[in-house]
């Protein structure tokens, strides 16, 4: 995913996926022009659009909270969590380690669910005071949506398909029956894909009974379901068997490596030209200092190729593409992921011990199963 950071809550770091701004502006439309004056008619076209706007915007802090709650309780439990991104299907927090038993898998899959129950709550609580109080309009118009919204939310995610929450919880108990965490995760997955399946189906019969956008809307979302039960599902066996493999088993060791101060002429010519790849490390005496690639050097005026160093066009380390050579390969390909140019450098300290591209954690698998077929065989 490509996006922005907007902030940082408990230290956990948030982005919004760009897109995050299809939906935003789907919902904004849809609570404008459709929901909120046919639930409340009679109102101003200036007070529906406050209305959108306050309806999109806590809409979208909901869902956040209720990423947050998933992430506080699975840092509580000793998995850390990098991120959390909204996008165009919600929200998603980003962790590295897969779950340790199946008791910190319910939990944490739990804690969803109910941070978006508590919230329908509290908004349910302000809506029927709001009309107690007589408040206007649009604060027990929102609030009554919001409240109905999270109550949704909530009941969606339980569908116990995996790779959603109640999914994760469906795995957790199946796990914790047959301790078998792979036979568990293959069927909450096949969960996945029934419910992907039904909404897609769903969504059919809403567009040929007139409604066109919710329907398609539906079809979308059935289908990113489905591909997320298989991605999820891919991730979890690779996850397996990943375990235990460290950035330096499969990192290409001693690369070669550019000067800082040599033109980008000479890296075109020696480097680019004469090699085998496009992006090289960026080394001094051993010390990593960044990476330089093609793509690099097209960002400057063909011109200034002759005199403009590596090292001022580099990618320098600072900007988070390196891994320790301890590292999880699961940290390094999350690195990689978001990684500008694909690829990572393995460094000890300051000292450069290799590179890793998803090449060479595609043949370090390709290894890995010529070794069990030998070994089997
Ligand atoms: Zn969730």
């Amino acid at each position: 995913m490509r996006g922005f950071r907007i902030g940082s809550v408990f230290g956990i770091e948030i982005r919004i996926d760009y897109s995050w701004f299809v939906i935003f502006v789907l919902i904004l439309w849809t609570l404008t022009r459709n929901v909120f004056p046919t639930a409340h008619p009679g109102e101003a076209s200036g007070t529906y659009l406050v209305m959108g706007l306050a309806g999109t915007l806590l809409f979208f802090a909901s869902l956040l909270a209720h990423e947050l709650a998933h992430s506080l309780v699975a840092r509580a439990r000793g998995i850390p969590v990098h991120s959390i991104t909204l996008f165009i299907f919600g929200g998603v927090a980003r962790t590295t380690a897969e779950f340790e038993s199946p008791g910190d898998e319910f939990r944490i899959a739990a804690a969803g669910p109910l941070s978006s129950l508590l919230i329908a709550a509290l908004f349910w609580l302000v809506a029927w005071a709001g009309a107690a109080l007589a408040l206007p309009v649009a604060v027990t118009g929102v609030a009554s949506y919001l409240a109905l919204i999270n109550f949704v939310l909530a009941v969606f995610n339980l569908f116990p398909g995996f790779p959603l929450d109640g999914g994760r919880l469906f795995r957790a108990l199946v796990w914790h029956r047959t301790g078998d965490v792979s036979r568990a995760t293959r069927i909450a997955t096949n969960g996945g894909k029934v419910f992907g399946y039904m909404l897609m189906v769903l969504g059919f019969l809403n567009m040929f009974s007139g409604n066109g956008l919710g329907g398609v809307w539906l079809v979308f979302i059935g289908w990113f379901v489905r591909m997320a039960a298989e991605s999820s599902y891919a991730q979890h066996v690779l996850r397996r068997s990943l375990e235990g493999v460290r950035a330096r088993d499969v990192m290409s060791p001693d690369p070669r490596t550019i000067e800082p101060g040599a033109t980008l002429q000479r890296f075109l010519q020696d480097h680019v030209l004469a090699g085998r790849h496009h992006s090289y490390p960026v080394s001094a005496h051993g010390r990593a200092l960044g990476l330089m690639t093609l793509d690099r050097v097209r960002a400057v005026p063909k011109e200034e190729w002759g005199t403009r160093s590596v090292h001022e066009a580099m990618i320098p380390i600072s900007s988070g593409i390196t891994v320790a050579p301890h590292a999880s390969v699961a940290d390094a390909m999350l690195k990689l992921n978001e990684s500008p140019v694909g690829r990572i450098l393995v460094t000890e300290g300051d000292r450069l011990l290799g590179i890793i591209s998803q090449a060479d954690v595609a043949r370090w698998l390709e290894r890995q199963r010529i070794r069990e077929e030998v070994s089997s065989g």
